[in-house]
């Protein structure tokens, strides 16, 4: 009986082993900041362990032809709710491995942040609660959420979330409700970087979002929707301060869908792709996020069309590319994930076509890995 375990576990050893070594050859690669044009990457044991033309085969399983295709990172998604274990199953399917969640209930937060290791499934980065007011945005959706009433319950906030071992910060600053005050957000803000955690605001209006970027907030998880900011103010915004916009395109877009009449004193929809242009000129690092589950957008494949309203913004595919993947994983100090270098995890996406020319090409993903394990 022993003898047959034995076997048995050998067998079970040498199959692990048997899918842990292989190569994908003749690919056009992105790696995170520039193009390849055609090279080989080899990945050991779930790790990037080279990348050249001619590299070694030795000791491998399988080489994968990716003539035609093109190698990515895996895509991020710097703004989700998720509130399953499915969400973030739906997100691993289309390749987005890791996701930003920008608001939760904590307890819940927990079981889900365990699957980080798990192949079919997203990494969670959590905010935990976000940040607000009494009877403020966040609080109407029916779990308790800690309120702050001024920049003196700052500290206690923040030590709540240590105390709950968040990833980074979320205020909320949505004045259609009541909300925080401008001293309480610079408090929040201050307080989150003495314990080393960037701190991230939603803002719906331009005097808002100036007045956090003032206050050195790290980064925005919208675009304002009012007015169109001033070059003259966004030059020197970017040059004193070092901040990142998730503009969240595709959910301001179907926000104003649904609001119908009501949308007609926001920017219509070529001057907040302008607004992104505008940024990203200024050298404001620009994030991919689609806020699902709002206005019914999914953890999955909706992030493509978010791509692509960034590519219709102007920006070019490989800035594009750049905003699902490094921009995000760099921005919340993720670490391994994100770049197809020697040493990262092997998060990688397989394209059919080449991505870096069409970003619709995105569209048609031939395989997801996760840590060099394929993901179902
Ligand atoms: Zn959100």
């Amino acid at each position: 009986m022993k003898k047959i375990t034995l076997l048995f576990l050998t067998c079970l050893v040498l199959q692990l082993y048997a899918q842990d070594h292989f190569i994908i050859a003749n690919v056009k690669v992105f790696d995170g900041e520039a193009i390849i044009e055609k090279t080989s990457v080899r990945i050991d044991s779930g790790v990037i362990s080279e990348i050249g033309a001619s590299i070694d085969t030795i000791g491998t399983d399988s080489i994968i032809d990716g003539s035609g295709k093109t190698l990515m990172p895996a895509l991020s998604n710097a703004h989700v709710h998720a509130w399953t274990p499915q969400s973030l199953q739906q997100a691993a399917t289309a390749g987005v491995l890791n996701v930003m969640d920008m608001h939760g209930v904590e307890p819940f937060q927990l079981g889900m942040r365990q699957l980080k290791d798990s192949t079919n499934y997203a990494r969670f980065y959590v905010a935990g609660y976000a940040a607000t007011a009494p009877e403020g945005h966040g609080t109407q959706f029916g779990f308790p959420v800690p309120t702050l009433s001024g920049p003196e319950d700052a500290k206690t906030f923040i030590e709540a979330r240590v105390k709950a071992n968040v990833d980074h910060i979320k205020i909320i600053v949505e004045p259609w409700k009541k909300t925080l005050s401008s001293e309480t957000v610079a408090a929040v803000i201050k307080e989150a970087h003495k314990v080393k955690k960037i701190a991230v605001v939603h803002v719906s209006r331009l005097e808002d979002a100036i007045d956090v970027l003032t206050n050195n907030a790290d980064g925005l998880v919208h675009i304002w929707w009012d007015n169109p900011i001033e070059e003259e103010q966004l030059k020197s915004l970017s040059k004193e301060k070092t901040f990142f916009v998730i503009p969240t395109l595709l959910t301001t877009l179907k926000a104003f869908e649904s609001m119908g009449e009501a949308a007609q004193k926001f920017m219509k929809k070529e001057q907040l792709l302008a607004e992104v242009k505008k940024l990203h000129q200024a050298g404001v690092p620009i994030l991919a996020g689609t806020d699902p589950p709002n206005l019914s957008i999914n953890y999955g494949t909706d992030l493509y069309k978010e791509l692509q309203l960034l590519r219709d913004a102007g920006l070019s595919p490989i800035e594009v590319l750049k905003a699902g993947t490094s921009n995000i994983t760099r921005a919340f100090s993720l670490e391994n994930t994100g770049y197809v270098k020697v040493g990262y995890n092997a998060d990688l996406l397989l394209i059919e076509g080449d991505v870096t020319e069409e970003i619709s090409a995105i569209e048609n993903v031939n395989t997801v890995w996760k840590k060099g394990a394929k993901v179902n």
